[in-house]
């Protein structure tokens, strides 16, 4: 279903009168990028388990990783890694506010860089990206390719031991010195751009409790439990919105 005009119209006014901006987005931003998010009705990833029966929380948790690394570089290979992947219309828009000077920080849960790709320059990514990796003992650092170039467990050229990606598995920490960012940033945000996300996974979701200003705008398909929170919510596509913005 088409999005009102009126709601855009509404979005563009607060543009207008914010200057400090900060987007809180997930993996629905990067669905018209053709990347599955994890859960949505139709194609999310939490509807495909694996052919075992797994769930993708038990696939990609630590104690699995330790426990069966073979099984969780099959599936995070198969499921997470999107390296053709081109960013679309609100990763560009994002892009352009922030050199408007309009947005001052992205701050997202995705793995997938295309924010990066699309031009953006303050990024928090939450969970980590797939683009870093990094051995398990020697720490050395790895670009992707480490991981793609063969369908085995990747291992370390130096030590011997085993690479991982540095992303945020479920039962795994997130980094402090990026919630200290990011919750900086959400707290002196006059506007706040929620995009794409369930607001489930915590304790990321949690951080917008620390917003202090004045519009609270939360653009996705389905509702979350933040809406009534909200000064504007736009159920439907964030690429149709950010195509039809005046940016
Ligand atoms: P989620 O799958 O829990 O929720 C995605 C939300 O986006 C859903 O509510 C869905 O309705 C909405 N949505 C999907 N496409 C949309 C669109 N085009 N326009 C507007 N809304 C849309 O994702 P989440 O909240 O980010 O949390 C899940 C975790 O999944 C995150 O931690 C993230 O690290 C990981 N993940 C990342 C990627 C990625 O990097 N692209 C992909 C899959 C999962």
């Amino acid at each position: 279903m088409k999005i009102p005009q009126e709601k855009i119209d509404q979005l563009n006014e607060i543009i207008l009168r914010s200057n400090r901006i900060v987007f809180f987005g997930g993996a629905g931003t990067s669905t018209e990028s053709n990347i599955p998010d994890f859960r949505s009705k139709r194609n999310g990833l939490y509807n495909q388990w694996n052919e075992k029966g797994l769930s993708p929380e038990i696939l990609l948790s630590r104690s699995f990783f330790r426990k069966k690394p073979e099984v969780f570089f099959q599936y995070y290979r198969q499921n997470l890694i999107h390296p053709d992947a081109l960013p679309n219309e609100t990763h560009y828009g994002l892009a352009k506010l922030e050199k408007a000077g309009k947005l001052k920080a992205i701050i997202t849960q995705n793995i997938d860089g295309l924010h990066q790709k699309a031009g953006s320059k303050y990024v928090l990514e939450l969970h980590g990206s797939i683009y870093r990796n990094y051995c398990t003992e020697c720490k050395k650092e790895y670009h992707l390719e480490k991981i793609l170039e063969d369908n085995n467990v990747p291992i370390c050229n130096v030590c011997g031991k085993m690479v991982r990606p540095d992303v945020t598995l479920y039962e795994e920490p997130l980094d402090i010195k990026v919630i200290d960012k990011a919750i900086n940033a959400i707290s002196n945000a006059d506007t706040l751009i929620i995009g794409g996300t369930s607001l489930v996974v915590y304790p990321a979701a949690g951080f917008i409790e620390f917003f202090r200003g004045s519009d609270m705008v939360i653009i996705n398909k389905e509702t979350t439990l933040y809406d009534q929170k909200a000064d504007l919510v736009i159920q439907g596509s964030i690429g149709e919105v950010f195509r039809r913005m005046n940016l």
